[in-house]
Order: C-alpha cells, then sequence, then structure tokens
C-alpha cells in the first residue's frame, strides 16, 4: 500500500509507493553516454584553459599546477552590485524597502545582486569527487568551506548555496566536475521555512529538531547508510527520489561555515562514500548534491543543521509532483539503505 510520509525538517509529504515501480515502462532510458577523456582540449576547465575563464578567486596547489580552481561563473544567475534585493541589504534594512504584498510592487524586477561561482574540483576532465583521492576530495571541501565563508561575509548575500549537478540528466552543462557556490541576495522560502519549523519545534517541546530527528534515525537504524561519532549518511525517511541519501553531522550545527577543520577530511570522505555506493548500487547515475544551510545570521538558530541532500536523478518529475508539490518515490528508503549499506560492504 502506498504510504504518506511527512518530513519535519522541511513541513514536505512526500508518498512511497513501491507498487508503481513493476509498473510498464514504454519509455527505456537513453544509452549510457561514452565514457569522457581525461582530458579536452576544448574545455575551459582543463589544464592549459585557465585563461578561457575569468580569474581564479582561490587556487589550491596541486601536483600539475594546480588542485582546486574557484572561478568566477562566466554566465552568473547572479551578480554585479546595486540595490535591488527584495530583503534589502544586510546592514541596511532600515532602507525603504518596497512591500511585496502591494500590487505595484509586483511587476517590478529587482537587480539580481549577489555572486556565483564554480569550483573546478580537479585538474581531471573526468573523475568527480568519488573518483578523487582522499587528499584530493579534502582540498575541495576545505576550498569550498573557504569560499562558503568569503560569500557569507559579503554585505549583498543573505544565503550561501552550493551544489554540484552531475551529468545531464542533473542538469550538468559542462561535462568537467564542478561545484556552483552561489551568494544570494534573499533568503528563499524553502530556507525560512526550515528555520521556521525548527523555531516552533523548539517552542512547543523544548527540544532542538535536527538533534531529536537524528537521534530517532539512528535509533530505528533501518535507514542508516554509514554513521560514526562525526557524521551520519541516511536514507531519509520521506525520499524526494529514489536512493535519496543524507549526510549531517552528528552534532548538528546550523551553517556549514563552522564546519571545523577536524571535520573537514572526515566530511569529504564521507561524501565521496555516499556517491561510491551510489553507484556500486546504482551503476552510473546522474545525481545532483545540494548542501543546505543557515542563512547568514542565523548560524546560532538551534534546532537547525548543514546537511548535504543527494539526489540521484533516476525518475523525472511528473505531473503530480509539480501540481501537488508532492514527491512519490517507488523506492522504500529502507530498501535503498540496505542496498547502500551492502554496496559498501563489498569488498
Ligand atoms: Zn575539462
Amino acid at each position: 500500500m502506498p504510504e504518506l510520509r511527512y518530513d519535519p525538517t522541511s513541513g514536505e509529504w512526500t508518498i512511497v509507493a513501491a507498487e508503481r515501480a513493476t509498473r510498464q515502462r514504454e519509455f527505456p532510458g537513453g544509452p549510457p553516454p561514452a565514457p569522457a577523456l581525461e582530458c579536452d582540449p576544448r574545455c575551459p576547465f582543463c589544464p592549459g584553459n585557465e585563461s578561457q575563464t575569468p580569474p581564479a578567486v582561490l587556487t589550491l596547489p596541486g601536483l600539475s599546477g594546480w588542485q582546486v580552481r574557484v572561478v568566477p561563473n562566466k554566465y552568473p544567475l547572479l551578480g554585479g552590485q546595486g540595490p535591488g534585493s527584495p530583503d534589502g541589504a544586510r546592514g541596511a534594512r532600515a532602507a525603504r524597502r518596497p512591500t511585496r504584498l502591494s500590487p505595484a510592487t509586483w511587476l517590478a524586477p529587482y537587480a539580481a545582486a549577489g555572486v556565483h561561482e564554480v569550483a573546478i574540483v580537479s585538474p581531471s576532465h573526468r573523475r568527480w569527487l568519488p573518483d578523487l583521492a582522499a587528499d584530493e576530495a579534502t582540498a575541495l571541501v576545505a576550498a569550498l568551506r573557504a569560499r562558503y565563508r568569503a560569500l557569507a561575509a559579503r554585505r549583498d548575500v543573505r544565503h550561501v548555496m552550493l551544489f554540484e549537478n552531475h551529468g545531464p540528466a542533473a542538469g550538468a552543462s559542462l561535462a568537467h566536475p564542478h561545484v556552483q557556490i552561489v551568494g544570494l541576495p534573499l533568503v528563499p522560502p524553502a530556507v525560512r521555512r526550515r528555520r521556521a519549523l525548527a523555531g516552533r519545534y523548539a517552542a512547543r517541546t523544548g527540544g532542538s529538531l535536527w538533534r531529536d530527528l537524528l537521534a530517532a534515525e539512528l535509533r530505528a537504524g533501518e535507514r542508516i547508510v554509514a554513521a560514526d561519532e562525526r557524521l551520519v549518511c541516511w536514507a531519509p525517511f520521506a525520499p524526494h527520489v529514489p536512493f535519496e541519501l543524507w549526510l549531517a553531522p552528528r552534532q548538528p550545527r546550523a551553517s556549514f561555515g563552522d564546519l571545523s577543520d577536524e571535520l573537514v577530511r572526515p566530511f569529504a570522505l564521507a561524501l565521496r562514500a555516499a556517491l561510491a555506493a551510489l553507484a556500486l548500487a546504482l551503476g552510473p547515475v546522474d545525481v545532483n548534491y545540494v548542501l543546505h544551510s543557515a542563512p547568514v545570521g542565523a548560524e546560532a538558530t538551534d534546532g537547525l543543521s548543514w546537511f548535504v541532500q543527494i539526489l540521484p536523478r533516476l525518475t523525472a518529475l511528473a505531473g503530480f509532483e509539480l501540481g501537488g508539490g508532492i514527491s512519490v518515490t517507488t523506492v522504500p528508503p529502507e530498501d535503498a539503505a540496505a542496498q547502500l549499506r551492502a554496496a559498501l560492504a563489498s569488498p
């Protein structure tokens, strides 16, 4: 029987309908892509083509010159200066702020202030995080943390997002593995909602939403993929897609900017292991992974935690999801976790 499941951190409902996995598929997926080259002379992110990107804002050295390069996105979602953030610039909130309750402002665009950077994860055109050596993965996370902190310190940034689109089904436009870092001039509604839910939970129960959620998942055990004293990786109870995974610190911290030095390497290796487990269990699969973190200025929010949401792109959103905002998955997370644990345990 299909089940409705609730996610207390986002307020969203999902449906787990395992029976639907047996539906006949008239439209099978396309053929797997040809394996990529180690280096592509036409790729702006490959070594030797550094002049094809804007100048780097951060370069970590490596054996062949650099290991990680962070550059401004040549085609940014956000960028530029100027007023226009709907939330108002930080520190300037007293400035006249248009109200969105007034029809007079509805059709007025705002300047898309903010910043959009790209972290080229390694010199290799082919290898993404699961293929990197431990030191290489650690360098990537160190670079991401440094840029997260730098963007969060800007006056025009109210929220920082990190994500990687791996593969065409995940929306990647360039094959060379890269993580995108976006500093937004506003706090996205979904982020506000997460914070409000944590606050409401604390007010009602006196507890910490994330601490209690982690404790409940660890107690149940059946959705845990990997856990140690520092990090927990699990298939969430109410997933949006089959084989969705969450990776979070065992001691909740609202902001990724507060990732401690001691946790950089363990986190890099845990994220690498989670992505590798998906590839082992599912074969090559396109994936989005997204870092969720508290808005700038809300680092001390109790009951929130930063976490990485990993979304394999095995299925497409269809009318029910688009119309209702309720995801349907055909793989119970309990089954996904069991398969991923087995994949990680295999030699
Ligand atoms: Zn390349």
